[in-house]
């Protein structure tokens, strides 16, 4: 069988995919709280990824395109499953279910691109080219084009790749002044990075002022921004002409999905810059009815969740990994709750990293390299580590608790 089919066979997934665990710890939650049982463990053993000899990970670290997104939702996998059957026009799947997440959203307009670089790729080449065959064409070539996108110094990320990739120049500015200042005939767009609001000078509202009132698009990369879950509309009714979010993160859809929302006009741009159609520089970030149906069905569904519930529930699972570490000597243990990106409950550690013997990168190493592997969050408390829920199986909890607790334990004993 070709290793494309395999997730695409409900019946192979019933019986031996990875996704198994995954579901009867969704459906029923029978193994909340209680270590994995000898038979989740064993199918564990025998998935898809035990065949091809790669390690699967326990993620206690959050969404991460290297630790491969999300997991999808039984209903999600079904329906990308469905999708798989039969031909359609992706143009006309693009516009139908674009319609449909604009509505569900209360937004002008939407699209599913590749991912939330791929739309910020696409939405800077909407401002650029349009919707003008010649210029589409040209791209990244902007002959003719505007070719300046202003973002402040302090938005600069890794990110920001996928919007020189159309050809155009960043202008970096601090202040207001710097901003009227960089506005001038050959900007194209405005780019803000919603993560990074506290660090710069320009808010996200004196952001849009400018850009209505300069005629310049802006766009707001809210990539990891969900939860909460209104957030999703949010930016576009504040004014931003697009925004985008990453398919593969909250929302669980395909790891290679993304939404681009904002203005008809612009979102029509979008996809005429995308594939399906060639010669544009979107064609290689191919998104297929497999995805655009499978982010469909994940937003329907993230729309519907009781997002309270699931806080609670990522709280108490929290509370069980605080009560078994906090009692090892010399470890401290607190929450915390990012303010924009990741804003889910988390769990911190902190440790004498000299009177125990044990540094922060080796207790990564520690854990990754056990059995089984863990993902953590190494860097976002001085001197610790922090853990999630938030992608965590139940049951993971019990697992990431009792390994912590033995890694510190481990170290105590020799020191
Ligand atoms: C994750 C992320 C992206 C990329 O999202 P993909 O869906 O993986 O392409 C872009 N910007 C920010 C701020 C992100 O966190």
């Amino acid at each position: 069988m070709p290793l494309w089919g395999w997730s695409f066979s409900r019946r192979k997934f019933l019986t031996e995919s990875s996704l198994l665990s995954v579901f009867t710890g969704l459906a029923g939650l029978r193994l909340w709280g209680r270590p994995m049982s000898e038979e989740v463990q064993a199918t564990k053993r025998a998935n898809i990824y035990a065949r091809l000899g790669v390690r699967t990970r326990i993620n206690a670290k959050g969404v991460y395109t290297y630790l491969s997104g999300s997991l999808l939702p039984p209903e999600v996998a079904q329906a990308m499953e469905e999708a798989s059957h039969h031909f359609v026009l992706i143009d006309e799947l693009q516009h139908v279910v674009g319609e449909k997440i604009a509505r569900l959203l209360e937004v002008e307009a939407a699209c599913v691109t590749s991912g939330a670089a791929g739309a910020i790729m696409l939405g800077t080449a909407a401002c650029v080219a349009g919707k003008d065959p010649q210029k589409i064409k040209r791209l990244p070539d902007l002959t003719g084009m505007k070719s300046e996108v202003i973002i402040q110094k302090s938005h600069r990320n890794g990110f920001d790749h996928a919007v020189r990739n159309i050809g155009v120049r960043l202008v970096e500015v601090e202040t207001e002044e710097d901003l009227e200042r960089a506005t001038n005939e050959k900007t194209a767009m405005m780019y803000f990075l919603n993560d990074a609001q506290s660090q710069g000078r320009i808010s996200l509202k004196r952001w849009v002022e400018v850009g209505k009132r300069r005629g310049i698009p802006t766009f707001n990369d809210a990539a990891a921004d969900v939860p909460p879950v209104f957030r999703l509309s949010e930016y576009n009714k504040l004014g931003f002409d697009l925004v985008t979010f990453s398919g593969g993160k909250a929302l669980r859809g395909p790891q290679c999905s993304g939404l681009l929302l904002g203005r008809k006009d612009l979102i029509e741009a979008a996809l005429l810059n995308n594939n399906p159609n060639e010669d544009t520089i979107g064609r290689p970030m191919k998104v297929g009815k497999e995805e655009i149906v499978g982010l469909y069905v994940a937003l329907e569904r993230y729309l519907k969740v009781d997002h309270e519930v699931e806080w609670k529930n990522w709280e108490k699972q929290l509370e069980t990994m605080e009560k078994t570490i906090s009692s090892v000597p010399g470890v401290r243990t607190g929450r915390f709750v990012p303010e924009v990106a990741n804003h889910v409950p988390h769990l911190y550690l902190q440790w004498d990293e000299k009177a125990m013997g044990l540094t922060r990168e080796d207790f990564v190493k520690k854990l990754r390299e056990g059995e089984p592997s863990i993902e953590c969050l190494p860097d976002e408390y001085p001197q610790g580590l922090s853990v999630t829920p938030y992608m965590l199986q139940p049951g993971e909890e019990v697992i990431v608790a009792s390994r912590l607790r033995e890694i510190l334990t481990e170290v105590s004993r020799v020191h």
